[in-house]
């Protein structure tokens, strides 16, 4: 299917746009149209103006997405460098734009002595895909912080709705409707003396001595089942070190799959398939993709 966007955009968009070149795994085939607005307005301008049938996605840092080698057809909307305000909101809370990376929004509170946001520190993507995923770290997630979230749908039309309206647990976000994405959230969190600056440096010392930091992966690729640890059974199946082509989970934490810098999603994908086998068969239980998987199949 051919896409035209509308002629003040035309010369925007990047049409066949690598995702390897913007997810942590750096496999992908190409967004059919790729857009990252300049502002709130520009993107409403943007939506307004798609055709109702074309599909679209949205994408942060790429942290938790495993591309298939096919690409992605419609649009594929980034917030990458854009929608990242982040300002007080009265004397605990933060109002912070979804293009905010967690990173910052654990550094901006340490200073503004407000927490629990230090586990923030760990998630490698910005707040647009923690609200999507309900991403958490250290005993933080991302809900429990939340008081109001601002989305916008398929037309442009924003709308500010409570965090009471959305069911959520573990990785898990229901929204009381489909098709809304989020531009931002309204954030709480208490008055806090701790030096949240240290505990930031600590979580990421623990973090570097047990997840292969530094290497092209997704973070934790399935989520844990009740009671158990994924990593665990994985290991316990004899699994760490299992390579397909240039991808393989990780002998240092073995809820990882690493790319070695050549690998393809499929391989990742049969990586994933060929686990979640061998631990069933080995111990019975079925494991779940934290991971999102999107697109076709190259
Ligand atoms: C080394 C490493 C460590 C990690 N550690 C953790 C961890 O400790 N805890 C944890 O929970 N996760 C962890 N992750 C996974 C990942 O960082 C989180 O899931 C993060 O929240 C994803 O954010 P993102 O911006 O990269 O989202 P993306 O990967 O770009 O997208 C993820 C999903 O969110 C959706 N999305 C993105 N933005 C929006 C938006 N504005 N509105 C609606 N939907 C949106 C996308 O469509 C997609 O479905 C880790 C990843 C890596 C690489």
């Amino acid at each position: 299917m051919s896409l035209a966007v509308a002629s003040e955009f035309a010369g925007r968009v990047r049409y066949d746009e690598p995702l390897s070149r913007h997810t942590s795994w750096h496999v992908g085939g190409p967004a059919q149209v790729w857009f990252n607005p300049r502002d709130r307005a520009d993107l409403i301008a943007f939506l307004g103006s798609l055709p109702p049938a074309v599909p679209i996605h949205w994408i942060g840092l790429g942290s938790n997405l495993l591309v298939r080698d096919g690409g992605v057809p419609g649009v594929v909307i980034s917030t990458h460098g854009t929608l990242d305000d982040l300002q007080r909101n009265g004397a605990s809370g933060v109002q912070a734009g979804a293009g905010v990376a967690c990173a910052r929004v654990a550094r901006q509170c340490a200073q503004w002595q407000l927490g629990p946001a230090a586990f923030f520190a760990g998630i490698p993507g910005t707040l647009g895909g923690a609200l999507a995923m309900n991403a958490g770290a250290f005993g933080g997630e991302t809900w429990r912080q939340v008081s109001e979230v601002e989305t916008i749908d398929r037309s442009g039309q924003t709308r500010w709705r409570a965090a009471t309206e959305y069911r959520t647990g573990y990785r898990q976000v229901s929204a009381p409707v489909a098709g809304e994405w989020f531009l931002g959230a309204r954030l709480s969190f208490e008055r806090s003396a701790a030096d949240q600056g240290e505990e930031v440096r600590a979580l990421l010392q623990r973090r570097k001595l047990a997840q292969p930091i530094g290497e092209w992966s997704c973070g934790s690729v399935f989520t844990n089942p009740p009671g158990d640890f994924a990593a665990r059974l994985i290991e316990t199946a004899g699994l760490k070190g299992l390579r397909i082509g240039d991808a393989s989970v990780s002998a240092k934490h073995a809820n990882f799959i690493v790319n070695h810098g050549h690998a393809r999603a499929a391989d990742i994908e049969q990586l994933i398939e060929q686990v979640q086998a061998t631990v069933q068969r080995v111990h019975g239980v079925a494991l779940h993709p934290e991971v999102r998987i999107l697109g076709e199949v190259g």
